[in-house]
Order: C-alpha cells, then structure tokens, then sequence
C-alpha cells in the first residue's frame, strides 16, 4: 500500500529542515559565505567594500564632471553562466567561464567607457588607483576591478600614469563632507 500523500509531505517538510540548502527558496550552497552586498545607484551590486570605494571614486570623477554608469557589477553563477554560453555562440561580448569571474565575486565592474580616448576613460585612467582600482583585462577598457592591497597608490603630486598634476582649485563645497 503506498504512502498516502500527506505523509510524503511531512517526511519532505523533516528533510528540508534537517538539510536547508535542500529548502525551496534556500539561495546558494550549504556552508557556502554569502557575499555581502551593497545596490549602487544604477541597480548593479558590489561586494559591500567594493561599493563604499566605487562611490567615493564616483563622487570624486563628479566633482571632477565624469560619470561613472556602471552597465555591469556582481553577478550569479546563472548569469555569468548565460553570458558565457552567449559569448561561445558569438552572441555577446567576452565573458569568462563561470567560477573565473570577478564579477562573481562582487569586485569587478563594468563602466561605460566607450573606448580609450573617451574623458570617462581618461578619467579612470588617472584617477582609479587612488580609489583602489584597475583595470585588468587588456581588451576590456570597461573592466575595473577593486583590488586595494595590491593597487599601489600614485606619488605626492602625480596621477595614477604617473604623470605630474598640477594642483587642483580648492574642491567645491559639493563634494565636500559626508553624504
Ligand atoms: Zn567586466
């Protein structure tokens, strides 16, 4: 005689609770460190440290009369996954294999550039490594990642390329203060 459904139900409803990652709706693998994230303005995500920077460096290239969009931030294993199956059918640009991405890590982000002689660029260009950023991947000029430890800082008085900047007009009370 099979079992009557009901207790198929309770015996299922025992399992989901000894094991959570097997309950409908559990997001990610068991054990697995959830990253912590943080919504920017635009709607992507980045790892919490990696959007207190990616804010302040936006607040910086405002003052500065950059925008910084940004098209792409944290992403899931299942979108990487889309975007990589996407690039193999020569549908989308580049994407690493899933696993291989920091995007899925929560630090890297993809700012709309345009190309390498656009003032967004130039900006980045200059100016990222302050905030602790760079670019990564040659073929990418959207591509920045926050790696602040292994990100050196420029000299007193020059700029991330290592060119000498003049110095600055006092900052605009806008970008001033806490916000
Ligand atoms: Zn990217």
């Amino acid at each position: 005689m099979p079992f009557p459904p009901l207790r198929w139900k309770l015996l299922l409803a025992l399992v989901c609770l000894l094991v959570p990652g097997l309950a409908p709706g559990a997001g990610g693998k068991p054990g697995r460190k959830k990253t912590p994230l943080v919504t920017l303005p635009g709607g992507s995500a980045l790892r919490r440290d990696a959007a207190k920077a990616f804010e302040r460096m936006s607040a910086a290239a405002r003052a500065e009369g950059v925008w910084l969009w940004v098209s792409s931030g944290y992403r899931t294993r299942k979108q990487q996954r889309f975007l990589y199956e996407r690039y193999k059918q020569g549908l989308g640009p580049r994407a690493a294999r899933p696993g291989q991405s920091n995007h899925q890590r929560g630090t890297a982000v993809d700012v709309s550039v345009g190309h390498e002689d656009t003032p967004t660029y130039r900006w980045l260009a200059a100016n990222a490594c302050r905030h602790g950023f760079r670019r990564t991947v040659p073929s990418e000029p959207w591509h920045w990642e926050y790696r602040p430890r292994t990100t050196p800082k420029p000299a007193q008085g020059s700029n991330c390329l290592g060119q000498a900047v003049t110095p600055q007009e006092p900052p605009r009370t806008a970008s001033s203060g806490q916000s």
